[in-house]
């Protein structure tokens, strides 16, 4: 019988402190895998360090070892994306350079839950070590946003480490749109999904590869490729002023009926600035929700993905 294959899917954004130990890591572990073949694909996203050229020495002597570099930086969703396109494995995991995600446990470990025919294993951090206060706070307000404005559930606590079978990264490849959120793209994918707890642990070397702006580019992508409720926010902000706008009129108008108080001239005025920025508001919004479906549609999503055919050819 044919060997089963493996690829790891490792994107690298100036890692040369990482580049040996993580091959090393991922090599030596791999190899434990008899009943497999493997091959490891690193994307360099554009690191001007030594990253590319330690990788070259790594790939002349290991043919497993594939090397995609990008011309420039343009992102770990993007990395991830690319080298994605080149798997030839049966089994693909997504890892992060900087060993973070240990391989010792989880390839084996993952490999299990995909030959007990789950499709998605993904790695839910029980913990994360390491991390600043200010980036788990981050992490769990950006999880909580996504998951209320989406269509979608993203589960917690996931990053892109996570191990996929073929056809869904097969799936995956077929869709046309940029700016992937791939964590959220392999959870509406479907098939059968299954999360593995694992501990996150501390950097192996250098320093985070994410900062702030990133991390927000990220959200936004996350937040606005899955979802078009911030546009009806523009509905509700314009319906909360036509009837602030009305409650003032009715004030004016008892006012004026029972000569309460005296009211200046600007009441009416203030009404009238209230009720038409309403009016104003609604209008953006209805336009916001044709432009909605005209994003949706151009994301060229399939309306749904077979899994199986029976007696059809
Ligand atoms: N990365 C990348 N391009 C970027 C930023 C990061 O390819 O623009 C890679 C990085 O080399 C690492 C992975 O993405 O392999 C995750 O980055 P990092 O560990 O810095 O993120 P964190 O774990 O701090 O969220
Ligand atoms: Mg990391």
């Amino acid at each position: 019988m044919e060997k089963k294959k493996v690829t790891l899917v490792i994107p690298m954004y100036y890692e040369e402190k990482v580049v040996e130990e993580c091959y090393k890591r991922v090599k030596s572990n791999l190899e434990k895998l008899t009943k497999y073949e493997h091959e490891i694909i690193f994307v360099n996203d554009g690191s001007k360090d030594k990253t590319l050229e330690l990788l070259e020495k790594i790939a002349e002597n290991d043919k497993c070892v594939k090397i995609v570099s990008f011309s420039r930086n343009f992102g770990h969703q993007a990395a991830v994306t690319a080298g994605l396109q080149y798997v030839t494995g049966d089994a693909i995991v997504i890892m992060d350079a900087d060993l973070q995600d240990p391989p010792e446990l989880l390839i084996p470990d993952m490999l299990k839950l995909w030959e007990e025919g789950n499709e998605v294993i993904y790695g839910k951090r029980k913990s994360r070590d390491g991390e600043s206060a200010f980036k788990l706070l981050t992490a769990k307000m950006f999880y909580k946003t996504l998951n209320a404005l989406s269509d979608v559930e993203i589960p917690k606590d996931t990053g892109d480490f996570r191990l996929v079978d073929r056809k869904v990264v097969d799936t995956i490849n077929t869709l046309p749109e940029h700016n992937k959120f791939l964590r959220g793209l392999f959870s509406w994918i479907g098939y059968k999904q299954k999360a593995f707890e694992y501990e996150r642990k501390e950097r192996f070397a250098g320093e985070t590869k994410y900062p702030l702006k990133k991390m927000l580019k990220l959200a936004s992508d996350g937040i606005i490729s899955f979802s078009t409720k911030p546009l009806k926010l523009i509905g509700i902000l314009g319906g909360v002023c036509i009837a602030i706008s009305l409650i003032l009129l009715i004030y004016i108008i008892v006012n004026a009926i029972g000569k309460f108080n005296y009211l200046s001239v600007s009441w009416p005025i203030i009404t009238a600035i209230t009720f038409f920025s309403g009016v104003q508001l609604m209008t953006t919004w209805i336009i916001s929700e044709y432009i909605g479906r005209i994003y949706d549609e151009s994301k060229k999503r399939p309306q749904y993905i077979v899994d199986k055919k029976i007696n059809i050819e």
